[in-house]
């Protein structure tokens, strides 16, 4: 199967065939036959067949239509698979019969944070969610302050989500094989805090990164009060001279809250 399959490399088609990989992502994902797994771009349903022998229902979306036949086959082998034919991104989550449930999937690259931040807007309907994504940025995700790779997707997705990076997945193991290595990334629910008006907290977090190298204040002072800011700062053990990219997720929601609130 892996040699006649017509790849499209427009629609970030990098598929997984090594049985000992895909069941070790299932896994990794902590998927059981109590679970509902909701499954983004099926591929040739290499995934989609782990999955199935590990859940209780597989729903799959996949936006390529000329992969039909082989996942005919996977839906008429394994009666626990659904197969829709849809670009995810237009999908309405809420029109999903899902009460619950979670997420895996080896997702295009082209449309990553995308994905993540639809899933994340969900996140009432999803326990985890594990995707299979560029290292690069699964490392971005998970990273932590004064860490290079630290930035706006940092604090928000982690404000939500206990995020961990369970596996590397080396290039090679892809067919054809992509340009870099990938990462699983695990994004668990933590409820650790409440945030008042999740959407402004974004946009907080956008523009308190506005420029990379200057400070918390020269970011924020044409929105907030200078000495507010530098008072704040002061208080959480900071200074006038504190950059984003020091400061914790847990005292960026407590900056939020003491600006706005
Ligand atoms: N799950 C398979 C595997 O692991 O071998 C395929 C993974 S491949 C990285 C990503 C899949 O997502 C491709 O089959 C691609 O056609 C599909 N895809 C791309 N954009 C999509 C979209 N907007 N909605 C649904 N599926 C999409």
């Amino acid at each position: 199967m892996e040699n006649k399959i017509d790849y499209k490399k427009s629609l970030g088609q990098n598929f997984l065939f090594d049985r000992n990989l895909l069941n070790a992502i299932v896994h990794d994902a902590g998927v059981n036959k109590e679970d509902t797994v909701l499954e983004i771009g099926a591929g040739a349903g290499t995934l989609t067949r782990a999955l199935a022998l590990n859940a209780k229902r597989v729903i799959s979306f996949e936006i390529d239509k000329g992969l039909k036949p082989y996942l005919d086959d996977v839906a008429s082998e394994y009666k626990n698979v659904e197969i829709n034919f849809a670009d995810f991104m237009e999908v309405d989550i809420n029109s999903i019969d899902i009460e619950r449930a979670k997420v895996v999937a080896n997702i295009p690259y082209y449309i990553t944070t995308p994905i993540i931040f639809k899933l994340a807007d969900n996140i009432d309907k999803f326990d985890s969610i594990t995707v299979l994504i560029q290292k690069e940025v699964a490392l971005r995700f998970a990273s932590k302050e004064r860490t290079k790779e630290y930035g706006i997707t940092s604090v928000i997705l982690q404000a939500m989500f206990d995020v961990t990076i369970p596996r590397i997945v080396k290039k090679e193991c892809f067919t054809p094989m992509p340009k870099v290595d990938s990462a699983l990334c695990k994004l668990v629910k933590h409820n650790r805090y409440i945030i008042n008006d999740f959407n402004r907290f974004k946009e907080f977090v956008s523009k308190s990164f506005g420029m990379r190298r200057k400070t918390l204040v020269n970011n924020l002072k044409t929105n907030y009060d200078k000495n507010l800011i530098i008072q704040n700062l002061i208080n959480l053990g900071y200074n006038e001279m504190t950059r984003p990219e020091e400061i914790s997720v847990e005292n960026f929601i407590k900056i939020y809250h003491l600006l706005n609130f």
